[in-house]
């Protein structure tokens, strides 16, 4: 009888055990498809990467987290133009080639458990309370696309008996997500950047230019347009072929970009003529950057085929308006008088000799002016 309740009690105490076991398991299981859902609503890859490098921490109770991207032709980076990570400066690495992830997982396997010093200082470089880890291959269509270090101070927490199974998934999952934002971003691009100069494109600058004139009416700020035209451009292709001509184009692109505030909007409008929109800038600042834009054009320096420098120029149109200066609430009708006013200023620019700045104010708007065709500047 003894026996039989002394059985009967530890029976009752394992079934308590296990009871508490698959309780906390089911924690663990909702805690990662909390994360699941998290990681697939991400729609930019700076926002991913904060979830990941931020937000993994707290949720998993991490001590480090740290990731190495694959980015041959930094697709990543490029998207990554204006992202700050976070600290310390190695909890995000990029790399060009697939060395270094071959080394971590020569198998292309999950690693779990306490890290040798040379792969602990290449997984968490510089941080000496890491005891346990589990390192994640992110794979894509058999390739090893990076590599995610979760890490803990706690030498029992990642350990060879852990079932690995959640975390196989959630290395699946992170590198399709990675793969999905870094294609969703890259295609939204393609749609707004010109691919030649690397600045927006037209369709860019159309969107652009009545959310500029709503915000500049809202706030009260000014709005400067620039329209740049490269002189005797069709010279340029004819002497020295298109592929030069393209050269050139990449370059005014480049030299637009270094010498323009992040806040500003460069766009390729056509051909060889850009359209550029400078919010919150006056008429005075904005003749005075299109001058030394015109100077720094001037004195840009391009090579032939053959090696041989020339030189190119440009006349700039420049206009200017307040939330004064219409007297229509139609945005779209605003943007084609500023437009207009800028390519007019261009037009005088050629007239007096190209290589040089014109300002022209912006005329009131009147029905007449909205009527007139202009084959350039309406759609
Ligand atoms: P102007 O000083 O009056 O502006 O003369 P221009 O020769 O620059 O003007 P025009 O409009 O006669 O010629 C523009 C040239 O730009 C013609 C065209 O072949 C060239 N062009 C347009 N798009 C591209 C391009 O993508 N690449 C190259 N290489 N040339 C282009
Ligand atoms: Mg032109
Ligand atoms: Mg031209």
């Amino acid at each position: 009888m003894e026996s039989l309740e002394k059985e009967n009690t530890d029976l009752r105490r394992s079934l308590r055990r296990l009871t508490t076991k698959v309780e906390q398991n089911e924690g663990v299981l909702r805690s990662f498809f909390d994360m699941e859902i998290r990681l697939f609503s991400c729609s930019t890859l700076a926002e991913l990467l904060e979830l990941i490098l931020i937000e993994f921490r707290d949720h998993f109770h991490l001590s480090a987290v740290n990731l190495i991207l694959f980015d041959p032709e930094n697709a990543a980076r490029d998207l990554l133009d204006e992202y700050i990570p976070p600290q310390p400066d190695h909890c995000l690495r990029f790399v060009d080639n697939q060395q270094l992830l071959k080394s971590l997982f020569p198998t292309q396997k999950l690693r779990i458990g306490e890290l040798s010093p040379p792969l602990k200082s290449i997984a968490f470089p510089r941080s000496p309370y890491i005891f346990s880890s589990a390192l994640l291959p992110l794979i894509r269509h058999n390739c090893l696309i990076g590599s995610l270090h979760l890490g803990s101070n706690d030498p029992a927490r990642y350990n060879e008996r852990l079932d690995c199974d959640y975390i196989d998934h959630l290395s699946s999952v992170i590198a399709v997500c990675i793969e999905n934002c870094i294609n969703q971003q890259n295609l939204k691009r393609l749609s707004i950047i010109d691919m030649l100069t690397k600045v927006y494109n037209r369709r860019a600058f159309d969107q652009e230019i009545i959310k500029e004139l709503s915000r500049a009416s809202r706030h009260e700020t000014p709005l400067s347009c620039l329209f740049i035209d490269l002189d005797y451009f069709k010279l340029v292709n004819d002497s020295f072929g298109h592929q030069i001509g393209d050269k050139v184009l990449r370059a005014i692109g480049l030299l637009l970009k270094q010498n323009l505030r992040k806040t500003d909007f460069i766009s390729r409008y056509g051909g060889e003529e850009f359209a550029i929109l400078l919010p919150n800038c006056e008429s005075e600042k904005a003749i005075q950057i299109s001058e030394q834009l015109r100077k720094k054009i001037a004195h840009m320096v391009v090579h032939d085929n053959n090696n041989a420098p020339f030189r190119i120029s440009a006349s700039i149109g420049v206009t200017h308006c307040t939330s004064h200066s219409f007297h229509v609430n139609d945005l779209h009708a605003q943007a084609h008088a500023l437009l207009k006013a800028a390519d007019d200023a261009v037009y005088r620019a050629k007239e007096k000799g190209r290589n040089r700045i014109e300002y022209r104010a912006l005329p009131a708007i009147t029905a007449e002016l909205l009527s007139q065709p202009n084959s350039k500047l309406r759609p």
